[in-house]
């Protein structure tokens, strides 16, 4: 299969050099060239296959020409050593919890496979892959952990010093082997810049092989469609049979920042998982709510807020859903909507949630929880008699503990459970190095750091 780039001006690629290259030369986004539709025998058997199993079959479809079938099966199912399990909360909604990998956040999922993927394309390769990541928090932590230990690839984690928390910070600065941490005497957005700078030295390129894994790259984006099959698959019989009625509606909530995650749930519904809607829930970062209500999209700077993971005033995968829907306004509308909560909405969810029904959530997971309440009730708690054939999912994209600060001062303090991975990282021993933001710096250590 051929990836195209977004801004249409560059060649056609395949898979190994979208993976590699990240962005297209022209600055655009690779998209696959193709969405392969299941037959819909497939969603007949679905809830007799595993969460590996139903990936698998997701991963042929778009990686079945370029790789083995059984280095695939190995990749996904080395991949998946955590499960993605659906809960039930309400009646008709469902939580589906994507915080269950190593650093309890549903980046594992792309950070792994990709991880995996580089690895099978570089190995006859003798030249170590530098990966350089830039992160706020999360995309750090699930890049390193999902890269340890793979050969012939080394990963610099870049983050801004005194602006990660002290479990985000344990969570690679504690790994060691081919993960060096960076502690940048700057911002996010000082790591980000050097990061950019690094790719784009032509000087620093021909010495060294450099590459990114953020979240616009393929092989962390395509994974993502995986669970939304299996949450389809692991609905109560009760509820698949409400989603065969005639006017059944399947609804999904997705917490959003750069809309990787959405993108890759309407990459799922074109390949035949009868999705009714997809909801957008932003925090106060509310630029594609905005568009959705207006068709103007107007990128801004971000705020911060409690579900930091979403503070993106410039989603970046907001383009594949343009290219994917032909810049259709009205199209767009007529599969995904959007809602919008300010951080005393989220904490009031929580809370709600919590008491509610004995659930305990993240801030992300709580606003996605609030949109698909609100979208299938149109915001009432009480029982409603007479509710439309509706069944709702939304995703939990973090563990509550790692937001236990904001979490705990709303439904009380000790209630939030500590994992014991995160124990692991808390006591591990920190090793970080100290850079200053100028760049040219950050190139002389990269070299330094190689040769
Ligand atoms: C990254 C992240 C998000 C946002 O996902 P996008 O794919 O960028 O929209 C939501 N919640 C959590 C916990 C995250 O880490």
């Amino acid at each position: 299969m051929k990836y195209y780039s977004t801004n249409g001006k560059s060649p056609k690629v395949s898979l190994k050099e979208a993976v590699v290259m990240g962005l297209a030369p022209d600055g655009g986004l690779f998209m696959p060239e193709r969405i392969e539709h299941f037959e819909d025998s497939f969603f007949y058997d679905i809830r007799n296959m595993s969460f590996p199993e139903i990936s698998f079959e997701v991963a042929r479809k778009f990686f079945g020409d370029d790789i083995d079938e059984g280095t695939l099966k190995k990749i996904v199912f080395d991949t998946l050593s955590f499960d993605c399990p659906l809960v039930r909360v309400d009646d008709d909604i469902y939580s589906l919890e994507l915080f269950h990998g190593p650093t309890l956040a549903f980046k594992d999922v792309g950070a792994r496979f990709m991880a995996r993927l580089l690895s099978y394309f570089i190995n006859r390769n003798d030249k170590v892959l530098n990966v350089l990541v830039a992160t706020s928090g999360d995309t750090g932590s699930a890049v390193a952990n999902g890269f340890l230990g793979v050969e012939g690839i080394h990963v610099y984690v870049l983050y801004p010093k005194g602006r990660v928390s002290k479990v985000q910070e344990s969570q690679f600065t504690t790994l060691g082997h081919n993960i060096t941490a960076l502690e940048i005497d700057g911002n996010f957005d000082d790591c980000q810049r050097l990061v950019k700078s690094a790719f784009s030295d032509a000087e620093l390129n021909s010495k060294l092989d450099l590459t990114s894994a953020n979240s616009i790259n393929v092989a962390r984006f395509l994974p993502q469609s995986f669970y939304y099959f299996n949450a389809f698959a692991r609905l109560d019989e009760d509820s698949s049979a409400v989603l065969k009625q005639p006017d059944g509606k399947f609804i999904i909530s997705v917490p959003s920042g750069n809309f990787g995650n959405l993108t890759a749930g309407l990459f799922a519904q074109r390949m035949g998982l009868p999705v009714s809607r997809f909801i957008a829930a932003n925090n106060e970062n509310d630029i594609v709510y905005e568009y959705l209500k207006t068709s103007c999209y107007r990128p801004r700077a971000s705020v911060r807020t409690i579900a930091n993971a979403m503070d993106v005033g410039n989603p970046s995968n907001f383009v594949r859903i343009l290219n994917l829907y032909g810049n259709s306004h009205e199209d767009i509308c007529r599969d995904i909507s959007g809602f919008r909560y300010s951080d005393d909405q989220i904490r009031e969810t929580i809370g709600d949630v919590y008491h509610n029904y004995d659930y305990i959530t993240d801030p992300h997971g709580a606003c996605a929880f609030q949109a698909l309440y609100e979208y299938m009730y149109s915001g009432k708690y009480e029982a409603i008699s007479g509710r439309e054939h509706q069944v709702g999912v939304f995703l939990e994209t973090a563990h509550p503990a790692k937001f236990k600060d904001t979490v705990e001062p709303i439904i009380g303090k000790g209630k939030v459970p500590l994992p014991s991975e995160l124990d692991v990282f808390m006591k591990g021993c920190r090793k970080t190095e100290g850079l200053p933001r100028d760049y040219k710096t950050f190139k002389d250590y990269l070299i330094w750091r190689t040769f």
